[in-house]
Parts: structure tokens; C-alpha cells; sequence
């Protein structure tokens, strides 16, 4: 069988962007298929853990070359105020998405990486051959890496099981001009119902990116009307929409956020980044965790193309399921306990309390909820 790519990626954020790059460094044919063209902002936290700057140097991508802001220092609060500041064990980095996405496709295109703009609307397997749809396009190939995201009508398509039920949680970014804030910082500030992050970019913007509950927010009339009566409870956080000038003309906002545990294998594709798990973003370690999945899909993906047993699909699928789920289920399942104690009120005050007041603590979530340098 003559197949147009080796392997097709569906989606080109951090996840897809990385794999595309080892596999094409590793000779193989890859397209990628991403539906908006780059640059282009998304809701997130925009912190990355140090955990993957020895891999992407190791693939030529140069983080430095972007401005990255070094970040190694943590500060909490609840949404009373009382706070705890901490220095992370391996720290980490600013960096818009609008930079870094774009900085990764830069780095594949010069790989050898093909590119196409449009949804995918379908990626169908049948006698050992995927044909991946687009509105106009039709193309075929032995892999297919789905590395859409959080959630997508493919979800649905392949009929995966978290997509059958609702999520209640929001997320909201907005870039800001605030002079307060200090370059090494990352402040995590909780309010009623959610919680939100404050980091450097590099271009000097601070980023706020919030996760709400839907239930909650849908109350208020606007984003606005809910940052003044429920976000800005929170002390710090009143500081900081009083006196920062938001760069956006409106914030940007994503519903239906999923947190429930997926497949790393759906139907013959190899699931990578958030479309295989996501974890919550109080965490800090969501592109860490997406960039770290595509090195082990890419890894998985040589060997079964390198074997002399080249058609051993199975023990492909196997493998990469195995090794997703020793490098991340422990990190998920710690993700979703801390998750289940923010989602009720009562007990999300007194947990963050908890831990405001113990130092050891917050390391301990710290060290439970991330890897340690990704291995080259
Ligand atoms: C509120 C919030 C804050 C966060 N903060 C942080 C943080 O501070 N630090 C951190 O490390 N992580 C954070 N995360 C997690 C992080 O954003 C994700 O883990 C990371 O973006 C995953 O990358 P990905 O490549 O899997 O998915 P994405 O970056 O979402 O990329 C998926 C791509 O697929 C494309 N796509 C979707 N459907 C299709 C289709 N049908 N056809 C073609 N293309 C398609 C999309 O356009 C997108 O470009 C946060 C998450 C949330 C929700």
C-alpha cells in the first residue's frame, strides 16, 4: 500500500507541533493538519515547566531566541488573602502561546513538515490504513496522531466516552500592562468556584488565565461583571484588576473544559496532549505533560517502524499505552483529588488554607503533580 504520509498529526498545538518534529527529523513524511493558522492566542496559564527545555533544545527548537521569562518562585492565596510564597524545585518559564506555538511550527517547517489549515472532520482506520478528511481534502496514511486538544467534534465521532457528559468548568485569559509584578514570579490566587494564575510573557505582558465553574459564572452578566463581584475577592486579585490594563480587546474564554479520564488509544489513533488527558491547570504541568506525549508517541512510532515485524500494530498501540499511563496517571489522579476539593466551597477554602499554611505541603503537591527533566 502507497500511503500520502507516513504519519498525519490532526491538530498542530504544542503536542502535535513536537511529534511532528522528531518524526520528521527521523525522516518520516508527516503532515499535520491544524485548523487556524499561527500565530494565534490561546486560554492558558502560559507557565511551562523547565521539565522540557532539554528536549526541545534537543530537537533545535530555541526557546531563548523567544524572550522566555525564567520563573522560580510560587506564591498561593486563598480568597480571603492569606498567602504562601515558595521557590519551585525546578522552575519554569514565561511565554505566550501566540509565541510559542508559532516558534514550534517555525521549527517544523524547517524540518520538513507539511502543513495544512482546515478542521479535520474525520479520521476513519480500516485494513491498516487511516483516510483523514478535511471539508475539501481526503488523505491516507499508516499512523494518525490525534493531538486536537481538549475536546472536538472528533470526540464525538469516535464516540469516546468523557464527551457524553458535561463539564462545569470555564477558563478565561486576558494579557495585561501591570507594572507590579515581579519577572520570577508565578501567583496562583483562588476565589469562590475557581482559581486563577498571573504570569510573565515575553513581551512583558502579564497574563491572567482563570478557571471558573460554569454554574457560578453563569450567574453574572459578562466576564466583567463576574471579575468585580466574585475574582476580585480575592485581595490580590482586586489589586490587579484595579490597576491593570488589559491588552485584549475582549478576554478570551473556553467552556466545557474536561478533566475525566480518556483513552490514549481511540480506535487505532494514538491519542497525544490533552486529547489523551488533560490535568488541572492548578498543576502548572498540562504542556509539560502534552510535549513529554508526544516524545513518547514519537519513540513508540520509530520502533514500530524500525521493527522487522513492521505491521506488529498491536504491540504498538500496547506499548505507547502502557508507557502514557506509567509517565502521567499518577500526576492525573493527584490533579483530579486537588480538583475535587476546589469544586466545593467550603472545603476548597479550608484545602488551600491547609496548604497556605504549610510550606512542605505545597512542595509535596508540587513534586506529586510533576515530572522531572525529560530524558534525551
Ligand atoms: C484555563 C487553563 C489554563 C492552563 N494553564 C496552563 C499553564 O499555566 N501551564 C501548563 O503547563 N498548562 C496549562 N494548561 C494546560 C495546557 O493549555 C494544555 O495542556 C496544552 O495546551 C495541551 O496542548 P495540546 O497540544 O494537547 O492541545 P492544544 O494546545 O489545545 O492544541 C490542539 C490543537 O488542535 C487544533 N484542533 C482542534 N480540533 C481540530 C480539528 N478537528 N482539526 C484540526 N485541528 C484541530 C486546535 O486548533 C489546536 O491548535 C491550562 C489549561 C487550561 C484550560
Amino acid at each position: 500500500m502507497v500511503y500520502d504520509y507516513d504519519i498525519i498529526i490532526v491538530g498542530g498545538g504544542l503536542a502535535g507541533l513536537t511529534a511532528a518534529i522528531q518524526l520528521s527529523l527521523g525522516q518520516y513524511a508527516v503532515l499535520v493538519i491544524e485548523k487556524k493558522p499561527y500565530p494565534h492566542h490561546k486560554v492558558c496559564g502560559e507557565y511551562v515547566s523547565n521539565e522540557v527545555v532539554p528536549y526541545l533544545e534537543s530537537l533545535g527548537v530555541d526557546l531563548n531566541s523567544a524572550g522566555i521569562v525564567h520563573i522560580d518562585t510560587l506564591q498561593m492565596s486563598t480568597h480571603s488573602g492569606n498567602s504562601i510564597t515558595t521557590k519551585l524545585p525546578l522552575g519554569g518559564f514565561g511565554i505566550s502561546r501566540y509565541t510559542f506555538d508559532n516558534l514550534l511550527y517555525d521549527r517544523a517547517v524547517k524540518a520538513g513538515v507539511e502543513f495544512i489549515f482546515e478542521a479535520v472532520s474525520s479520521i476513519n482506520y480500516r485494513d491498516e490504513v487511516f483516510r483523514v478528511h478535511t471539508a475539501s481534502k481526503k488523505f491516507t496514511c499508516s499512523i494518525a496522531i490525534g493531538a486536537y486538544g481538549k475536546r472536538s467534534g472528533l470526540d464525538k465521532k469516535l464516540n469516546r466516552e468523557f464527551i457524553q457528559q458535561k463539564s462545569p468548568w470555564l477558563g478565561v485569559k486576558c494579557h495585561y500592562e501591570y507594572e507590579n509584578f515581579s519577572d520570577n514570579l508565578v501567583a496562583l490566587h483562588n476565589f469562590k468556584g475557581g482559581y486563577g494564575g498571573l504570569s510573565k510573557t515575553e513581551d512583558g505582558s502579564v497574563n491572567f488565565c482563570y478557571l471558573a465553574n460554569f454554574e457560578n459564572f453563569k450567574k453574572f452578566n459578562s466576564i466583567e461583571d463576574f471579575n468585580q463581584h466574585v475574582v476580585a475577592h480575592n485581595p490580590y486579585l482586586n489589586d490587579f484588576l484595579r490597576d491593570a490594563n488589559p491588552k485584549f480587546k475582549k478576554p478570551l474564554s473556553i467552556a466545557q473544559i474536561s478533566f475525566e479520564k480518556k483513552e490514549a488509544v481511540e480506535n487505532h489513533v494514538l491519542m497525544c496532549g490533552d486529547s489523551a488527558g488533560l490535568i488541572h491547570p492548578l498543576c502548572g504541568n498540562g504542556m509539560a505533560m502534552a510535549i513529554h506525549s508526544a516524545k513518547i508517541v514519537s519513540n513508540c512510532i520509530t520502533d514500530y517502524f524500525k521493527s522487522s515485524n513492521h505491521d506488529d500494530r498491536i504491540k504498538l498501540e500496547h506499548t505507547y499505552r502502557v508507557l502514557w499511563k506509567k509517565e502521567f496517571e499518577r500526576r492525573l489522579r493527584m490533579g483530579r483529588y486537588i480538583q475535587s476539593l476546589l469544586m466545593n466551597d467550603t472545603v476548597s477554602e479550608l484545602a488551600f488554607r491547609t496548604i497556605a499554611k504549610s510550606e512542605k505541603m505545597l512542595q509535596l503537591i508540587i513534586k506529586r503533580t510533576h515530572g522531572s527533566p525529560i530524558l534525551v
